[in-house]
């Protein structure tokens, strides 16, 4: 029987991805990773996801080293603003090392588990420009895995290539709608989100964009400013 890992933060592109998933393979394993992200919101989604699109194992690994080294606004303790310029002209929400770490670690899983398919929704499209989340960076990734685990991976980025507009049509088009009203978003750790931040902003646009309602602001029983 077919199966894949995805790799579920609990956000918006995850999430789609992993509707995605869900249409291609049999049985879905979920892995998300907890590396002191300040917005614990996020856990609870991404668990709130998984129960609901029925994967049959969603295991939450503990990373802790990524907030012992520190350097970052998302899992460090400065009050830097969130998306702001940070070093090496990168946004200050860039987690050096943070998607080498999971997919090496949702590899190891899979390896485990005898699945050889990873799914996860990075991007390189009007986003944020993360080095990690690259198409040549995938690939490489792809390749080291497969020589290091001498199993045959599969990185799938469904969303690589295509517009926050267009990754919302995909969740539709993929029955991942209903899905996405669990999702977590908001760089400022907000519910409702706060609809202001860089990350509440890019996701108004693309269901803007794309005619669709945000099912999230639809479940909560409002809308972003
Ligand atoms: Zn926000």
């Amino acid at each position: 029987m077919s199966s894949a890992v995805v790799v579920l933060s609990g956000g918006q592109d995850s999430t789609t991805c992993l509707a995605w998933a869900k249409n291609r393979f049999a049985v879905i394993d979920a892995i998300t990773f907890d590396y002191g992200q300040r917005h614990r919101v996020e856990l609870d989604c991404a668990a709130e996801v998984a129960r609901r699109a029925g994967v049959r194992h969603h295991r939450v690994l503990s990373v802790d080293s990524l907030r012992q080294l520190g350097g970052n606004t998302l899992c460090g303790e400065t009050g830097a603003q969130l998306g702001a310029t940070g070093q090496g002209g990168l946004p200050n929400t860039f987690v050096p090392g943070r998607n080498l770490l999971f997919m090496t670690l949702a590899a190891a899983w899979a390896w485990q588990l005898g699945t050889k398919d990873l799914v996860t929704g990075v991007c390189q499209t009007d986003y944020s420009g993360y080095p990690d989340c690259r198409a040549d960076t995938m690939a490489a990734l792809q390749q080291a895995l497969r020589l290091g685990l001498e199993l045959d991976v599969v990185i799938h980025t469904p969303l690589m290539h295509i517009s926050k507009a267009d990754s919302v049509r995909l969740a539709r088009a993929e029955g991942g709608l209903e899905l996405l009203a669990w999702t977590h978003t908001c760089y400022a750790g907000q519910v409702p989100p706060c609809g202001a931040c860089p990350a509440c902003q890019l996701r108004a646009k693309g269901f803007a964009e794309a005619g669709v309602a945000d099912p999230l602001l639809a479940r909560l029983g409002g809308a972003a400013r």
